[in-house]
């Protein structure tokens, strides 16, 4: 068990980060604590009986608005656990220049034990909590998916807003990750675990701290071990394996975690499960004693991928990948992450790892505002100056070009290649911020650290700016 709560070791991580800064103490202990929490309990009949359920939204920070962060269904919920995620979702957005506040919500619900239909009721009921107490709404607080949740509650939420507030022309932006035919933005879904192959891809660029680890540059062959293969671990597994040409070679979820030596083919495996239910006898694979087990695979990169607390004090030292992306938040505890730093592994955390998410679900709800998709009104036109520019040049060189090459270099950018091009980008500045503040200050000895301090030095300066601390 770890000393400290959720929310506590946000906390901890908080105070080791301000002691590198010169800011006032009111100011850290204003940007630091929650500023509203709602903790409510609503009944909803199931199956003919009223059942009572318990559920969260916490508002971290406002001093950007409108606040945003996900909605996690799972039976573990907990207004720590809440708290610590809303404080997290802060941080992450001052990292990626997001101008939104940081809030998470819960329900605490095991989603199993329900229909389609009951959980459209238990989330419509939630949604219309939200609107009664104006914890919703595109200029106040912005919902978002996250563990046990998807565009289709997305959805849901969103049309009961719009039902309860008939004629806000805005009412899109009352939350994003929907489904694309329902105000969402192409690339949402793939958006957390694209940013986790980013963050990697970035971190493994830099010489220097690759030699300390032992490996050399890129990410190409380097091997993978996922643990969670929901929305965030098979995204971040099938495009490392597309696009960085990585080896996955250990998979954990739910119902146990197998090994494959030479490589794991992350589609075939996620086609496999859907089969069988089942990760478990994947052709080739290796059985592993536990759902554990994977995490201590001998890896270049292990990516928990689950939820919180998974790499702890008990399993720390056995831990032998050399870099840990924390695409899910929360997954290693403090104590864990001391013997780890002692072992010379890379942490990249969470606030910067998995905040591709919420970089995509601010694109979409620029998108739901200016009422129009990305894309459609230079798309013709660059297409078309392209097509002339080709054509002077193919002129002028007595070149030919065949249509697949013609076609690369004429395509006007779509809706998705936006978006992933602001992803990209996005995280590319994120990590080079980070890794300033990190190299420049030799007393930062760890990437959390620098990530922190990083945000509380942006946090800062907002507040600062309305002139009201010294
Ligand atoms: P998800 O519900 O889609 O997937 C989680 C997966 O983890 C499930 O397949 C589940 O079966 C598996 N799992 C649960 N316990 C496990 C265990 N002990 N061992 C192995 N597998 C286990 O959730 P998600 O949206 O992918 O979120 C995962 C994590 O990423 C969470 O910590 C969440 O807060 C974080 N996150 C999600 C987003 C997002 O956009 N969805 C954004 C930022 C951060």
């Amino acid at each position: 068990m770890s000393d400290y709560s959720f929310f506590e070791g946000v906390e901890k991580n908080f105070e080791r980060a301000a002691a590198h800064t010169n800011l006032p103490d009111g100011l850290l202990e204003q940007i630091k604590g929650c500023n509203s929490v709602f903790r409510m309990k609503f009944p909803v009949r199931i199956n003919g009986d009223v059942e009572v359920f318990e559920a969260y939204r916490v508002q971290h920070s406002n001093h950007r608005m409108p606040t945003k962060g996900g909605i996690r269904y799972s039976d573990g919920v907990n207004q720590d656990e809440v708290m610590a995620l809303a404080a997290l979702m802060t941080y992450k957005c001052a990292i990626v220049d997001v101008p939104f506040g940081g809030a998470k919500g819960g329900v605490k619900i095991n989603t199993y034990k329900y229909s389609e239909e009951q959980l459209e009721r238990i989330t419509r009921r939630y949604a219309s909590e939200l609107v009664r107490k104006n914890f919703i709404g595109p200029g106040m607080d912005v919902p978002a998916p996250d563990y046990g949740t998807g565009p289709r509650e997305m959805a849901w939420i969103m049309d009961t807003y719009a039902a309860l507030k008939p004629g806000e022309i805005d009412a899109a932006g009352c939350v994003t990750g929907k489904p694309v035919t329902q105000n969402g933005i192409r690339g949402r879904t793939e958006a957390t675990g694209r940013g986790v192959y980013y963050a990697v891809r970035e971190a493994c660029n830099y010489e220097e701290d690759m030699k300390a680890l032992g490996l050399t540059t890129g990410l190409a062959g380097k091997t993978m071990v996922i643990q969670g293969l929901g929305n965030v671990g098979s995204y971040t597994g099938t495009i490392s394996q597309d696009e960085g040409n990585v080896k996955i070679i250990g998979v954990a979820e739910y119902e146990g975690s197998i090994h494959k030596a030479d490589g794991i083919d992350i589609h075939e495996l996620l086609a496999f499960r859907k089969k069988t239910g089942s990760i478990i006898g994947f052709p080739g694979s290796v059985t592993l004693e536990n759902n554990a087990s994977a995490l201590e695979l001998a890896c270049d990169i292990l990516v928990p991928a689950a939820l919180e607390n998974q790499i702890n004090d008990k399993n720390a030292h056995n831990i032998k990948a050399k870099i840990i992306v924390e695409a899910a938040n929360g997954p290693v505890t403090p104590e864990a992450e001391a013997v780890l730093l002692q072992m010379g592994v890379l942490i990249i955390p969470d606030m910067y790892a998995n905040a591709g998410g919420v970089t995509v679900s601010y694109f979409e709800w620029l998108k739901n505002l200016s009422h129009m998709r990305f894309g459609r009104m230079q798309k013709r036109f660059e297409s078309n100056r392209y097509e002339l520019l080709v054509d002077l040049v193919l002129k002028m060189t007595g070149k030919d070009l065949n249509e697949q090459e013609r076609n690369l270099l004429t395509f006007g950018a779509d809706e998705v290649d936006l978006v992933r091009s602001g992803l990209e980008e996005t995280m590319i500045n994120a990590y080079s911020g980070i890794r300033e503040t990190w190299k420049n200050k030799p007393e930062i000895k760890d990437l959390r650290t620098a990530s922190m301090v990083y945000a509380i030095q942006k946090i800062a300066s907002d507040y600062l700016s309305l002139g009201i601390w010294p």
